[in-house]
């Protein structure tokens, strides 16, 4: 049984004093996320609900989950009790996103340096597993790049993980502030663990080369997300991950923009050409600093062809586009054969082409 089919997210995000702000497609809404306050202005909402899947996520924090989720993490429930509620129709009392936050103190996120170095120690000691691989190459990556890029999948047992943090931890590496990692409490003992999902890690670097932290690309979709942050919120000891935007290649005077690092891997990989991901379309807060390190001028916006019939991103993109001509850059919006749903997607199709043409 799909637990999730069974409560409408809307009717529940209300009960639970949410603030519905707008449509933004066929199929969801746009609301103020009650987990990070979401922006100043109380007309912006970074809160997207799912009204065909029952989900939520929000862009500018990364708290997402199903329906039963979002009463358990607001009423302080665990999962079942927040059912049972859910059944029985009762308007839940909400606290105010202030006072429920406090009950799981975050670290707050360790300096880019110090995360780099714990990261890259924390990759050398995994592998990617030959069907992330393929999957990789599959996207128009060589396996030159599945290997430079520091992809890596993530182990299944959860003795793998405590036996990787215990080596880090002996090899000097401070494991708090580490968006991902986090205590366990066991008869009063504490040890480290990092998130458990079934997927491989995408690093999210910047303009230096160096990993601000990792995109998960998840085995099978989870609550209708196929990405999530590694990130260890709400955990003991746990870190919260931002919402890092990601450097491919190298500085250039012309920068294209997408959505998703991995996506822009394989862009990058394919056309040459250097390419800035933000992980969702308004989450773009600073991009413009990342753009002026890089040395652009001319700057291509390349969001999914959806973007077509999806008023929400439509909006996202022309803000985005103002917003860059007033930073002093000349924009554009990079559109291709729409039966191509990324940019990733299309450019292969032309490699494939190319490469038909050569043999
Ligand atoms: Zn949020």
């Amino acid at each position: 049984m799909n637990k999730n089919r069974d409560f409408n997210i809307i009717d529940t995000a209300k009960n639970l004093g949410i603030t519905i702000l707008k449509r933004a497609s066929s199929e969801e809404y746009v609301a103020r996320c009650p987990f990070c306050g979401d922006s100043k202005n109380p007309e912006h909402g970074h809160l997207y609900l799912n009204i065909s899947k029952n989900v939520y996520y929000c862009v500018r924090c990364g708290e997402g989950g199903d329906v039963v989720d979002l009463y358990a993490k607001l009423t302080g429930l665990d999962r079942k009790d927040a059912y049972d509620e859910l059944a029985k129709g009762n308007i839940p009392e909400v606290k105010p996103y202030k006072e429920i936050t406090p009950k799981i103190k975050h670290n707050s996120v360790a300096s880019i340096y110090i995360r780099d170095k714990v990261y890259r120690a924390f990759l050398n000691k995994l592998t990617l597993e030959p069907h992330h691989r393929k999957n990789l190459l599959r996207r128009g990556l060589s396996w030159e790049m599945t290997v430079n890029n520091l992809y890596k999948s993530l182990p299944e047992e959860p003795e793998q993980r405590q036996e990787i943090c215990r080596e880090l931890i002996k090899e000097g590496y401070n494991l708090k502030g580490i968006p991902g990692f986090y205590q366990r409490e066991e008869e009063e003992e504490k040890y480290w663990d990092f998130v458990d999902y079934k997927g491989f890690w995408i690093p999210v670097k910047d303009v230096q080369g160096r990993i601000q932290g990792f995109q998960i690309r998840l085995d099978e979709e989870e609550k209708g997300r196929k990405y999530v942050w590694f990130s260890s919120r709400d955990k003991l000891n746990g870190t919260p991950a931002h919402a890092w935007q990601g450097v491919h290649g190298k500085p250039s005077e012309v920068i294209v923009i997408t959505e998703g690092p991995l996506k822009a891997d394989v862009a990058h990989y394919l056309s040459g050409v250097t390419f800035v991901s933000v992980p969702g379309v308004t989450a773009v807060k600073g991009i413009e600093v990342v753009l002026r390190q890089l040395g652009a001028k001319k700057v291509y916006i390349a969001f999914d062809m959806d973007i077509l019939t999806n008023p929400a991103v439509q909006k996202a993109k022309t803000k985005l586009k103002e917003k860059l001509i007033k930073a002093g850059f000349k924009v554009q919006t990079k559109t291709w054969d729409p039966a191509y749903k990324g940019i990733d997607d299309y450019l292969l199709m032309l490699s494939k082409q190319k490469n038909k043409n050569v043999v």
